[in-house]
């Protein structure tokens, strides 16, 4: 077996060896896994809730000791890492609702009765990718495992610690063994092998729209269930009209947060030109204010990128000597720190504004008009989220029904609740997690026709 060594990206420093599963380990699990579906889907439906509920709590009396890990591993801020794992223990009490509630339907028909049954699908195989280790894994174990299946999970290679964590939780919770299985590894080896093991019947993929894109080719063989979300390249579009103030102030956080490595960072900002002198003078203030500090200190607003690698990354995008708008701060000495970095777009095809950067670097561009803010919010092959910020109402409804994109907000930057979906248009992904309807991705609908003349 090879191992993997844990690094803390705020001082570059080991944490932890992690054993990494081969194929023949990850063969192993999927099969314990697709062992246990039968005795799980038949847990009747108030002991499954409760065995939910009862993993809620244990997750409840263990967030701080969770949070820890993730900044140790991740490099979040310790406010953030807290919201996760409460965020974890929050899906599985909206989920724990689930099983008592797994309605199918009645539908009239001649000559009988007809029923519909939500059943689960088997063995759910759900990677993660390392930005968010803890809230993307419950949103898929929690309603995967609420609708009877049981779940196979990949952490990414880079963060491990919280996931491996939370797989002993759910056994002190009394999730029964083979349930609930973390199995840390290589994506193109157990991540891979999710995708080729018929006895996988769903992926939840979150990550890179290539990798994406390479496992939905993979499941189309076995006509494999599959839900991806993916990047983005989100805008924030803000009119002449908005509180201009509230939209400067919340701007960094809505791109740097998490080192801007998140898939809903509002990396485009587009501003109406009539108010992109004033924008720009108070954006600059709270860029310059934002914390960018060790993600231990509970004023940290920002920590550090996950990886030397990602650093190098992000930083290829803007070399040394790039033409920068202004920079934010970060401290000195070790571990992948990088300050936020703020850019004027020159033109729709700089590399920069278009792709994907997952860094803390953001693109500015002035708009005319509505027509043309909406034009320039869908010129991405992205439409995961994003932000309007309009004091006209009937603008705010117009722009957010135009804008091609999964979850918006109004006057707000806060597209992430584990009670409304969640999910990308175009190249951001393929279905939806969370919300009321996040059962049926977990689900087959079977029919049946009981004949009442024999
Ligand atoms: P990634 O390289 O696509 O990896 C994501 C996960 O897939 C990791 O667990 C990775 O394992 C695994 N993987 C890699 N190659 C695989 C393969 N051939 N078969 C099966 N699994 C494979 O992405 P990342 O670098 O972790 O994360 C950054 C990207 O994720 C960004 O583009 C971001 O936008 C996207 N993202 C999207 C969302 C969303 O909700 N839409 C959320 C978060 C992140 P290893 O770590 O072992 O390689
Ligand atoms: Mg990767």
């Amino acid at each position: 077996m090879s191992t993997y060594t844990v690094i803390n990206p705020a001082t570059a420093t080991p944490v932890k060896e992690i054993e990494l599963a081969d194929l023949a380990t990850a063969d192993a699990t999927i099969q314990k896994a697709n062992k246990a579906f039968e005795s799980w889907r038949l847990v009747n439906p108030g002991d499954r809730a409760k065995l939910l509920r009862n993993f809620a709590r244990v997750v409840d009396e263990h967030i701080e000791e969770l949070a820890q890990l993730e900044v140790l591993n991740s490099g979040h801020t310790i406010g953030n890492a807290r919201w996760e794992a409460g965020n974890v223990r929050d899906c599985l009490n909206y989920y724990s609702a689930a099983p008592e509630r797994l309605f199918g339907r009645q539908i009239p028909v001649p000559n009988g009765i007809d029923i519909t049954f939500k059943e689960p699908l088997g063995v759910i195989g759900i990677i993660v990718p390392w930005n968010f280790p803890m809230p993307i894994a419950g949103w898929g174990f929690a309603p995967a495992l609420a609708a009877g299946n049981t779940v196979v999970l990949k952490p990414a290679e880079l963060t491990p610690l919280t996931a491996i964590r939370l797989g002993e939780l759910a056994l002190i919770a009394g999730i029964p063994e083979g349930v609930f299985n973390v199995i840390p590894g290589k994506g193109s080896v157990v991540g891979e092998r999710f995708v080729t093991n018929p006895l996988v019947r769903k992926i939840v993929f979150t990550g890179s729209t290539t990798v994406g894109k390479g496992i939905m080719r993979g499941c189309a063989d076995q006509v494999k269930r599959l839900t991806l979300e993916l990047g983005g390249k989100s805008a924030n579009v803000i009119f002449a009209d908005a509180d201009i103030e509230k939209a400067a102030a919340g701007a960094p956080g809505a791109v740097f947060d998490n080192a801007g490595q998140d898939c809903c960072a509002r990396s485009r900002i587009l501003v109406q030109r009539s108010v992109l002198d004033s924008f720009l003078e108070k954006f600059e203030v709270a860029v310059k204010k934002f914390r960018v500090e060790s993600p231990e200190l509970e004023t940290a607003e920002m920590g550090p990128l996950i990886s030397a690698g990602q650093l190098a990354r992000v930083r290829e995008y803007v070399p040394e000597g790039s033409e920068i708008a202004f920079e934010g701060t970060k401290p000195s000495g070790d571990g992948y720190w990088m300050a936020p970095t703020v850019l004027l777009a020159k033109s729709t095809s700089d590399r920069t504004y278009r792709e994907e950067i997952f860094g803390p670097v953001v693109s500015v561009l002035p708009f005319d008009d509505e027509a043309d803010a909406i034009r320039l919010a869908n010129d991405s092959e992205y439409g995961l989220s994003g932000s309007i910020w309009s004091r006209d109402i009937g603008r705010a409804v117009r722009v957010s029904r135009a804008v091609e994109a999964g979850n918006l907000s109004v006057n707000s930057n806060s597209s992430v609740r584990y009670w409304t979906p969640f999910g990308g248009y175009k190249q951001s992904g393929l279905g939806r997690e969370l919300g009321p309807d996040a059962l049926d991705a977990f689900t087959e609908t079977k029919n049946v026709f009981f004949d009442t003349n024999s």
